[in-house]
């Protein structure tokens, strides 16, 4: 087990490879979810610091500067070696993510060590980025490049902060960009970490800059700068509106939306019954309910619904919430009061709704934002449970009849980022996976993620995709030359 007292070495901006303190001298506090302690104050970014990181990644993004000159061997030996220091430290970036988010240790290391392998992924990707020629009818040779978008400003949450990150530094880097990010403000300090060691590994000054601060003002500054050429956003639909009207209202900078999700997972009467248990309580319940794809809507086969909702009760009263350094522990706090509230909210709006409260419904102690897993039997599509997104470990399960019925409710919904169906028929599998308006489905499954397979969502959960090929796309310009012979 990591030491919580793990040293926390940088806390200021970080532009041009220097940590700096904010223009404005403001710092604000990082908060240990466990027990309400100050684990550091941060120096606070906002619009000025946006505006001087904005022009260090301006100039290491101009022609003749060393990051445009660097072959594409060059720039992918330096993802490599980022990738190697992340996993490196893996032990300190996991303890800082823990103290400051409150997730298992163990789950931080997974994280971390994913966050390596998706910069290693698009370590790959640098010598692989080419045009194509293009046959024409009056015989003039057309050709296309794919040249970087630019300066790439990048907006991200706290729910997995690290390896929403390497969703964005890898192929932003990869592709040539440079980067100005401002982190979650409930999770700056585990950022800091990884971009000291880009200076470690090698990048030149202004290639990579992170300003911690708040939302409506450092990130309000990305979004609107007009030097900026892209945006990516993971967070709230809510902000994710607000982004692409910034950009709207600026210089029409390219837009990519990760947002949030009412995920369904379906499980049919023809599975093993714990299996089935067991993959739908961590669909919900991982990172305290705090992933945009939980499977937030549960919907069982009348078949099996009763034994299904005892089962799942049992395991719910089994899961180990506590201490997140602890390795027996499951389930840590949620991130922060306001979250910790919002799911409490929810849970008294399920009961008044009548909802059958099966299990939980309280906090656990009373020091910290540790919410008890809880599970709502007889929930309706109406309910509003079963219509927002709860971000906590609040379980909503729904009966159904027939495949055409659970495909209907399944979609009714602003959201589609994930889905999932749990069942040995394949025609039904199939045929779900094919009908459900989402941009991730998962088959006997739910939630795994892979480097190499695009990722994101339908309808309001976001536009556009990160991971793979065409996570790529987002930071290349495509350019068109044509030559007559
Ligand atoms: P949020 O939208 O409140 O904040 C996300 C980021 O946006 C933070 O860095 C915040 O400081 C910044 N922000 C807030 N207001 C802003 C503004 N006016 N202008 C610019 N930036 C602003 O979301 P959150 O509560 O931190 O995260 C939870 C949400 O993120 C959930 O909806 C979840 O589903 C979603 N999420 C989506 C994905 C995905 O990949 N689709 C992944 C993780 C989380």
């Amino acid at each position: 087990m990591a030491s919580p007292n793990v040293e926390i070495k940088y806390t200021k901006l970080f532009i041009n490879n220097e940590f700096v303190d904010s223009l404005s001298g403001k710092k604000f506090a990082s908060i240990n979810p466990v027990d309400e302690t100050v684990v550091a104050e941060v120096a606070e970014g906002d619009k000025a610091d946006v505006d001087k990181a904005v022009a260090a990644a301006k100039k290491a993004f101009a022609r003749g500067s060393e990051w445009r000159s660097l072959q594409p061997a060059q720039r992918s030996a330096l993802l490599n070696k980022l990738a190697d220091l992340v996993e490196r430290h893996v032990k300190e970036i996991a303890s800082i993510m823990t103290l400051e988010n409150g997730k298992p240790f163990t789950h931080a290391m997974i994280e971390t060590y994913g966050a390596a392998g998706v910069l290693r992924y698009y370590a790959g990707w640098c010598d692989k980025i080419h045009g194509q020629t293009i046959p024409t009818d009056d015989g003039s040779l057309v050709m296309t490049r794919k040249e970087p978008v630019g300066v790439s400003g990048q907006i991200t949450p706290w729910n997995y902060p690290i390896i929403l990150l390497a969703f964005k530094w890898g192929p932003a880097l990869a592709a040539g960009c440079t980067i100005v990010l401002k982190p979650a403000e409930q999770t700056p300090l585990c950022n800091l970490y990884i971009a000291a060691l880009t200076k470690e590994a090698g990048f030149p000054p202004g290639v990579v800059n992170v300003i911690p601060g708040f939302g409506p003002t450092a990130g309000a500054a990305l979004a609107e700068h007009p030097d900026v050429a892209k945006i990516a956003f993971t967070g709230s639909v809510e902000v994710g509106k607000l982004i692409m009207k910034a950009s709207g209202n600026s210089n029409l900078k390219r837009v990519t939306l990760e947002l949030g999700g009412k995920s369904p997972l379906v499980i049919f009467d023809d599975v093993n019954m714990d299996e089935a248990v067991k993959k739908a309580h961590e669909a919900i319940f991982k990172n305290s309910g705090q992933i945009c794809f939980a499977a937030s809507r549960t919907y069982v086969h009348s078949k099996i619904y009763d034994e299904f909702v005892e089962k799942s009760k049992d395991l719910a009263l089994k899961r180990k919430v506590g201490n997140p350094f602890d390795p027996a522990t499951e389930q840590g706090p949620q991130v922060e009061k306001e979250i910790f509230d919002r799911a409490l909210r929810f849970i008294e709006i399920g009961k008044k709704e009548g909802a059958k409260l099966v299990t939980g419904g309280e906090r656990v102690g009373n020091k910290g934002f540790f919410i008890q897993p809880t599970i709502f039997a007889d929930v309706t599509d109406e309910m509003t449970i079963a219509r927002e997104e709860i971000f906590g470990p609040v379980q909503s399960i729904l009966k159904f009849e027939s495949l055409e019925d659970v495909i209907k409710r399944a979609n009714d919904t602003n959201y589609g980022l994930g889905a999932g169906v749990l069942t040995n028929d394949i025609n039904k599998a199939i045929k779900f996976a094919q009908a459900v308006d989402s941009g991730n489905v998962w088959v006997n499954h739910y939630g795994a993620i892979t480097p190499s397979a695009p990722f994101g969502g339908y309808k309001q959960s976001g536009i556009g995709r990160e991971l793979g090929a065409e996570g790529l796309d987002n930071y290349l310009e495509t350019k068109t030359i044509s030559i007559k012979l």
